[in-house]
């Protein structure tokens, strides 16, 4: 019984969605889009239907950026992230936020562009 009941509940739920959709589609006529808004209004209202808005999801915040890091002149001596060996001061290097300091060298052949 109450199976029946839901089948009948979701063909008529999708028959509204079907007619509204109709209402609102460009292409249709106005006189057709005039009978699928009253159709739907009909049915909404013979079968006790209760129509809710469902809030749109908030868009998910935009990644954070890729710290990819950029062309700088060492201010002091550090490792080379890479070979390890010393990128001295005034050097010019390849530096990341979070990732230190790399040889220009290093970090061309590590991402195989020249
Ligand atoms: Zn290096």
């Amino acid at each position: 019984m109450t199976s029946t009941l839901d089948a009948k509940l979701s063909r008529d739920v999708q028959r509204v969605h079907d007619l509204i959709r109709l209402a609102c589609d460009s292409a249709a006529t106005e006189a057709e889009a005039r009978t699928a808004a009253w159709a739907a209004v009909r049915l909404i209202h013979l079968r006790g239907l209760l129509v809710l808005a469902v809030a749109p999801q908030p868009a998910p915040p935009p990644p954070p950026p890729v710290d990819d890091g950029r062309y700088i002149n060492a201010k002091f001596a550090s490792a080379c992230r890479v070979c390890g060996d010393t990128v001295y001061a005034g050097q010019p290097c390849w530096w990341r936020r979070s990732g230190g300091v790399e040889h220009l060298a290093c970090h061309h052949s590590r991402r195989g562009s020249t």
